[in-house]
C-alpha cells in the first residue's frame, strides 16, 4: 500500500521548523482523536496517520532519513515519537497505549480490500465481598456488547442481498487524487474507506452489521483475588467490523471494604479490642479468623497497639503460592459504666501504685522528654 506524504498529511512545507510540526499535529490530534470521534473510522485512520508522520517528522534524524529516502528511509514500527513531542515525546504512546492497542490493534484489510476491524474490549466492574474475593466463586454478570447481526450475518445488507464492490475505488477503499505534481491518496468518499457498498441496509441493524445486546457471561472468580485484578474473557467483547475478531472483555474486581478485616497483599489485619485487666493480667482471646474463630494467647503486661501475628490465617494470592499472616492489633479499652463500688476498688488500686514508676513504661519515658522539651525551651 502507497503512503501518503508526511508533510502533506501534516499539512506543513518541507522546511517546517519543529514547532510547526508540533502545532500542526496538535491540531489534527484534538480534531481527530478516537475519544473525539466515536465509531468514525475515517477520523481513526487520520488520527493514526497523522501521528505516523508526526513520530517521524518530529525526530531530526529520522526526518533526514525520510527527507532523503522517503518512506523506504524509514519504519514507523520502530520505536516511538522523539524528543519534545507531544505532551512529552516518546510519553505519547504511553499515554494513549491502550486507546492505539485497542482500537488499531487488529486494523487491516482482507483480501477483498475491504477493511476489517477488531471490535472494542469492554470493561466490566465486578464488586466482591472480601470472603468471596479470597475463597473464589463464579458470577453471572450482564453485559451490554454489539454482537454481530443475526439477520444479515453481520455484512449490514437486507437478507438474500450482498454488499457490492464500490464501483469508486474498485474495492480499495482509497481513491487517487492528481493535483499538479502531486497524486494524492485519500480515503475513498464514496465508501468511506470500506470498499464495499450497501445499497440495500438490512432492517435489523440498519446496515451496521451490528446490534446491541445484553448477553449474561459465567465469570469464573480464581480464589485469591483482590483489587484491581483483571479477568480476560477473550472474545466476548464488542463484535469485529466487517468480519473482524472480536474485542476482549476484563472483568476488573473491586473488594468491598469488611467490617473486621483489611487486607494488604497477602496479609490480614483486625482489630481486638480488650479490657485493661486481660491485657495487665494475660489471658486468652477468641480472634476471628475469614475461616472461623481461633484462641490467640496475649502475655502479661501487653500494651495497647501491639501486634499478634497468627501464621498462615491470612490469604493465598492468586498470584503467589503461599498463604499470608493473619496480624492482630490489640486495643486496650478504658472501662466505661463503672459502679460506685468499681470507682472505689480503681481509687484503692491507684494509690497502691502511687509514687511507683515502675507500672507506668511509657509514661515515665514521656515525662523525661517533656521535662527536656521545657528545659531547651529556656536556653
Ligand atoms: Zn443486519
Ligand atoms: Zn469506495
Amino acid at each position: 500500500m502507497s503512503k501518503r506524504d508526511y508533510y502533506e498529511i501534516l499539512g506543513v512545507q518541507k522546511n517546517a521548523t519543529e514547532a510547526e510540526i508540533k502545532k500542526a499535529f496538535k491540531r489534527l490530534a484534538m480534531k481527530y482523536h478516537p475519544d473525539r470521534n466515536p465509531d468514525d473510522k475515517s477520523a481513526e485512520e487520520k488520527f493514526k496517520e497523522a501521528k505516523e508522520a508526526y513520530d517521524i517528522l518530529s525526530d531530526a534524524q529520522k526526518r533526514a532519513a525520510y527527507d532523503q529516502f522517503g518512506h523506504a528511509g524509514v519504519d514507523p514500527s520502530m520505536g516511538g515519537g522523539g524528543a519534545g513531542g507531544f505532551g512529552g515525546g516518546a510519553n505519547f504512546s504511553d499515554i494513549f497505549g491502550d486507546v492505539f492497542g485497542d482500537i488499531f490493534g487488529g486494523g487491516g484489510r482482507s483480501g477483498g480490500g475491504q477493511r476489517v476491524y477488531r471490535g472494542a474490549d469492554l470493561r466490566y466492574n465486578l464488586e466482591l465481598s472480601l470472603e468471596d474475593a479470597v475463597n473464589g466463586t463464579s458470577v453471572k454478570i450482564r453485559v451490554p456488547t454489539l454482537v454481530a447481526c443475526e439477520e444479515c450475518g453481520g455484512s449490514g445488507a437486507k437478507k438474500g442481498t450482498t454488499p457490492t464492490t464500490c464501483p469508486t475505488c474498485h474495492g480499495q477503499g482509497q481513491v487517487r487524487m492528481q493535483q499538479g505534481f502531486f497524486s494524492l491518496q485519500q480515503t475513498c468518499p464514496r465508501c468511506h474507506g470500506n470498499g464495499k457498498i450497501i445499497s440495500d441496509p438490512c432492517n435489523s441493524c440498519h446496515g451496521q452489521g451490528r446490534v446491541e445486546k445484553k448477553k449474561t457471561l459465567s465469570v469464573k472468580v480464581p480464589a485469591g483475588v483482590d483489587n484491581g485484578d483483571r479477568i480476560r474473557l477473550s472474545g466476548e467483547g464488542e463484535a469485529g467490523e466487517n468480519g473482524g475478531p472480536a474485542g476482549d472483555l476484563y472483568v476488573q474486581i473491586s473488594v468491598r471494604e469488611h467490617p473486621i478485616f483489611k487486607r494488604d497483599g497477602s496479609d490480614l489485619y483486625c482489630e481486638v479490642p480488650i479490657g485493661f485487666t486481660t491485657a495487665a493480667l494475660g489471658g486468652e482471646l477468641d480472634v476471628p479468623t475469614l475461616n472461623g474463630r481461633v484462641k490467640l494467647k496475649v502475655p502479661e503486661e501487653s500494651q495497647t497497639g501491639k501486634l499478634f501475628r497468627l501464621r498462615g490465617k491470612g490469604v493465598k494470592s492468586v498470584r503467589g503460592s503461599q498463604t499470608g499472616d493473619l496480624l492482630c492489633r490489640i486495643i486496650v479499652e478504658t472501662p466505661i459504666n463503672l459502679t460506685g463500688k468499681q470507682k472505689e476498688l480503681l481509687r484503692e488500686f491507684e494509690g497502691s501504685m502511687k509514687g511507683n514508676g515502675k507500672h507506668s513504661p511509657a509514661h515515665h519515658g514521656w515525662l523525661d522528654k517533656v521535662k527536656s522539651f521545657f528545659d531547651d525551651m529556656k536556653l
